[in-house]
């Protein structure tokens, strides 16, 4: 419907019903990282290789967030967390995550996957099918947000950035982004456009109507895509790992895991802008231990 008749139904019935954005907030594993990992708050190779060979004590259990969206459009979901390969009991198997992420990764993140919580298992439990969704929505390419593509992929359209698309196949992220877990399945590619939004001016209008936008924030990837979703002069902004947490934004510290620190500031800044905005509903961050799995309604 175009802007102009809606206002003018509007007008007519003030009282229409619009309908409601439902955006469920589904948690797919955990990440047990090295608490520098979100809050290390500089860029330090040395600190990555100790990341990666932290001890137990010194590790922080941190949730894999992922989304579904009932948007007026389709079902939409953004990122899909841990494969159940991962975890194929449900518990910390070395063996297991060895099997599916190179041995520097496994060591970052000792994935663990509760039983019931893998992506396709939570939408069962909803009656939605992988080939129900309309939309995958990948924010970027790291094994957490999409090692569970496996279980997805007969959704009808799995979308990416062009720009997180290009870097993963060079430079560091090529080791960072294991393409075994992403490359074989096929995506639309879509270029990010010059927009008001974001601290790169970038964004990507999947329906033309601002109800649902990527948008850039650079940093802990060169293409990462946060999404805000509007609906009803109200908005949701899920900021994928541009902050771990409400910590990074609110207190302005780096997460320790980016290759562009200067970006990753940039990131938090707009984040937080946003975040003080009347119309701001929420701000989910995808591994945000205050955040609890639920439904927030636009
Ligand atoms: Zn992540």
């Amino acid at each position: 419907m175009c802007k102009t008749l809606s206002l003018v139904l509007q007008l007519i019935n003030p009282y229409r019903e619009v309908m409601a954005i439902k955006i469920h907030i589904l948690q797919c594993g955990f990440i047990r990282v090295s608490e520098t990992v979100p809050y290390g708050n500089r860029f330090d190779l040395l600190e990555k290789a100790k990341q990666v060979s932290a001890p137990d004590r010194n590790r922080v259990s941190l949730p894999v967030f992922a989304y579904l969206i009932e948007h007026p459009k389709g079902l939409i979901l953004v990122d899909t967390g841990w494969c159940r390969e991962i975890s194929p009991e449900g518990v910390y198997n070395p063996k297991a995550v060895a099997a599916v992420l190179p041995p520097h990764l496994a060591g970052l993140f000792h994935p663990v996957l509760p039983e019931r919580t893998a992506i396709h298992e939570q939408l069962s439990s909803l009656g939605i099918q992988p080939e129900d969704l309309d939309y995958v929505l990948l924010t970027h390419l790291d094994p957490d947000h999409v090692s569970g593509l496996r279980h997805v992929s007969k959704a009808k359209h799995i979308i990416v950035p062009e720009d997180e698309y290009f870097w993963s196949c060079r430079t560091v992220y090529r080791t960072r982004q294991p393409q075994k877990l992403w490359l074989q399945y096929p995506m639309d590619r879509l270029y990010y456009r010059g927009s008001p939004l974001g601290p790169n001016h970038w964004a990507i209008d999947l329906f033309q109507d601002e109800s649902l936008q990527m948008v850039n924030v650079p940093g802990h990837t060169d293409g990462q895509a946060a999404i805000v979703i509007r609906n009803s002069g109200r908005f949701v902004l899920l900021t994928a790992d541009a902050a771990f947490s409400a910590r990074n934004w609110q207190e302005m510290i780096v997460p320790g895991f980016g290759f562009a620190r200067e970006w990753q500031l940039r990131s938090l800044r707009w984040i937080a802008d946003m975040a003080a905005d009347p119309g701001c509903e929420a701000v989910l961050c995808s591994h945000d231990p205050s955040v609890k799995p639920g439904i927030v309604t636009l």
